[in-house]
């Protein structure tokens, strides 16, 4: 029986092989009607009745009366609809750009994920190979969507794959603070096909549109579903056609629908909008071994009106430091042309800071692109630069942030630390926040933490200001840098504040509340591993500090959250033998922290012992006659262990 649980579902049929058939004169070309006709040949796509294989199913029971009024009725085929779409009551209406248009809809099969996803396959009248989009296409795109956002919960559209990644990239900054589902797809081989990947890619997509509310462009592929703007197109060849090297894929189709929530992008705080406007006055350049300053003066050079350019570079952003060379770009940087330094590789970043080339470069006036691909530095490119309000400045400054989840905001000065350095992650985390903070915030922020960037920081309009942490996942890396330092504060403080923290750090993160998830993966923090996060010179943990402090609830705290007992500080010492010494302030709590250590298995080590800390120690209460810490030390090392913790100070000192 089909569940009445609908998703409705407006799919963009722009061409692309996925609805191709062989031409006549040989080659492979989108032909109209074909696509929505096949798809309601084929029951997967198709099963306005519930009556399809895949509807009944679910048990052998199901499967047996299935098959039995099968064949007492004759088996059926969904048949082409016999009225005009006006007068179909399934139609949908479709808002267009002169009036309205009713398109049949279709209707799969109940998916695994609960619904079955009603769908109208909008078909464009010039289907086009992908190879022939232009800019006002994907406004064209962009403004469909925006007239049909509110009776929709979700839009595919159906592409070629040729400039997939460029139309991703483009309609993820057009479509302003998107808070639904707008899924991009394709194929290798067309649908007309009997081997093709158009049946999964088509089917990933509905899948996800029709379940998982996601407030982003995606590109669904081969099962993955990316985020628009971070792919490319990396093979011609395979079903696996697109990669995204610089973030993990936002989904994964295998058994179940996979979405790595923590990546999904926080739907715009402002109603959605459409930004209908790309300046034209773009390209790219991709600088090679002996490029000449010529070359680039001609490419860039006033009269071919370019206003904004993408720089590939070497490596981690570098190019010649040849003068001739240098001075065709800062020329054209003066004149207000905005040159975005995007790499050649397709995994890694822009770090303009590391070398002396790339330094050059950006003392040039071309900006980091940071991670961003060329296809998306372009639409972002001409994106910004179609907005009359914004300066040459302020499209540099905003090339560089984050706006829609396209590029991995990174510190100003790369560092290189060990993953245990909290200092730098925190300076790199706190620079991100104020790079993303609103405008008044950020010029503040700029003067207490980093003058020496303040002269001249363009100011950016508040809507600039994107929201971060953007995703969970940015939320956990701000917690992972914050955490420990306020673990710390916490364990020699405030029994209260440790409190919240190890709770909050032991509760699983949550999706998002706009979800409608049916699976999800999503990670958390590792409460162990940050509560025993050494500090970077003292290498002490909280639990140290607690007892340090003196503060035996919070050892019992820290002890039942999973703080170890084993770690050494600087000084070679566990917390065990700073609890024994605490007795010289208050051996009642000394005695209770030392319990407590000992219940979770805390010894004291060797070399504690060899060294003669210990057994200075244990002769200093001996001297102050304190037999109350005495037998602290008794009860931390045991009677032998203080015996060898007297000899070997004895030894050291050449007292026998
Ligand atoms: N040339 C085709 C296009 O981009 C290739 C494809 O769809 O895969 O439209």
């Amino acid at each position: 029986m089909a569940s009445e649980i609908e998703a409705r579902v407006l799919v963009l049929y722009t061409g692309g092989t996925i609805g191709m058939l062989k031409s006549e004169g040989g080659g492979y070309a989108p032909h109209p009607g074909f696509l929505a006709s096949n798809l309601r040949s084929q029951a997967r796509f198709y099963d306005p009745a519930g009556e399809s294989v895949f509807a009944n199913s679910e048990s052998v029971g199901a499967f047996k009366s299935w098959s039995a009024s099968r064949s007492r009725s004759g088996a059926s085929t969904p048949t082409p609809p016999h009225l005009p779409p006006e007068q179909d009551p399934t139609a949908l209406r479709v808002e267009t750009s002169d009036g309205h248009i009713y398109v049949h809809s279709l209707v799969t099969p109940r998916f695994a994920q609960g619904k079955r996803v009603r769908y109208a396959v909008w078909e464009y009248e010039n289907l086009i190979d992908s190879s022939e989009i232009e800019p006002s296409d994907w406004i064209r795109i962009a403004s469909d969507i925006e007239r049909n956002y509110h009776a929709f919960d979700g839009f595919l559209i159906l592409h070629g794959t040729d400039t997939l990644a460029f139309t991703a990239s483009a309609l993820s900054f057009l479509l302003e603070d998107l808070g639904k589902t707008v899924i991009l797809t394709g194929a290798q081989i067309p649908l007309s096909q009997l081997f093709t990947d158009a049946v999964d890619n088509l089917l990933a997509s509905l899948a996800i549109a029709g379940h998982y509310l996601i407030p982003e462009v995606l590109l669904v592929f081969d099962n993955m579903a990316f985020r628009g703007n971070r792919c490319i197109k990396a093979s011609s060849e395979d079903f696996h056609a697109f990669q995204s090297f610089n973030l993990p894929p936002i989904a994964e189709v295998g058994i179940d629908i996979e979405v790595a929530w923590s990546q999904v992008l926080r739907p715009g705080p402002r109603p959605f909008r459409v930004h209908k406007k790309l300046c034209a006055d773009v390209a790219t350049l991709r600088i090679f071994p002996g490029i000449t300053g010529a070359a680039v003066r001609a490419f860039l050079s006033a009269s071919g009106g370019i206003r904004g350019a993408v720089i590939e570079t070497y490596g981690a952003g570098n190019a010649p430091r040849r003068e001739e060379l240098l001075s065709a770009f800062r020329e054209a940087s003066e004149r207000g042309v905005v040159l975005v330094n995007i790499t050649q590789c397709p995994t890694g970043a822009v770090a303009s800071d590391i070398y002396a080339t790339g330094r050059a470069l950006a003392a040039a006036g071309i900006v980091s692109g940071a991670d961003m691909t060329t296809e998306c530095a372009l639409a972002k490119l001409s994106y910004l630069l179609s907005k009359p309000e914004l300066s040459p400045d302020q499209v540099r400054k905003l090339l560089s942030q984050p706006l829609r989840g396209e590029l991995t905001p990174s510190a100003p000065v790369p560092t290189y630390s060990s993953p245990h350095d909290v200092d730098t992650r925190l300076r790199a985390l706190f620079s991100q926040l104020i790079e993303c903070a609103p405008p008044q915030q950020r010029a503040a922020a700029h003067k207490a933490v980093r003058p020496q960037v303040t002269a001249g920081d363009p100011v950016l309009p508040p809507e600039y200001s994107a929201t971060w942490p953007a995703t969970l996942a940015d939320e956990e890396a701000l917690k992972a840098a914050v955490m420990p330092y306020l673990l710390s504060q916490a364990a020699s403080q405030s029994t209260d504040l440790l409190r919240t923290l190890v709770a909050s750090l032991d509760t699983p993160a949550l999706p998002p509340v706009t979800s409608q998830l049916t699976s999800t993966s999503s990670s958390t923090l590792a409460l162990p591993s940050l509560l025993n996060e050494a500090a970077q010179t003292t290498l002490q943990t909280p639990l140290h500090l607690a007892v340090l402090a003196g503060n035996s609830p919070n050892v019992d705290l820290l002890l039942s959250s999973g703080a170890s007992v084993h770690v050494r500080d600087a000084h070679g010492h566990s917390p065990l033998f700073y609890a024994v010494r605490h007795g010289a302030t208050s051996v009642d709590e000394a005695r209770k922290m030392v319990v407590s250590l000992k219940a979770a298995g805390a010894h004291l080590g060797e070399l504690e012992l060899e060294t003669g800390a210990v057994g200075l120690e244990v002769c200093k209460a001996g001297k102050a006659a304190e037999p109350a810490i005495r037998d602290l030390w008794v009860e931390a090392a045991g009677e032998e262990g203080v015996k060898r913790a007297k000899a070997a100070l004895a030894a050291l000192v050449g007292v026998s």
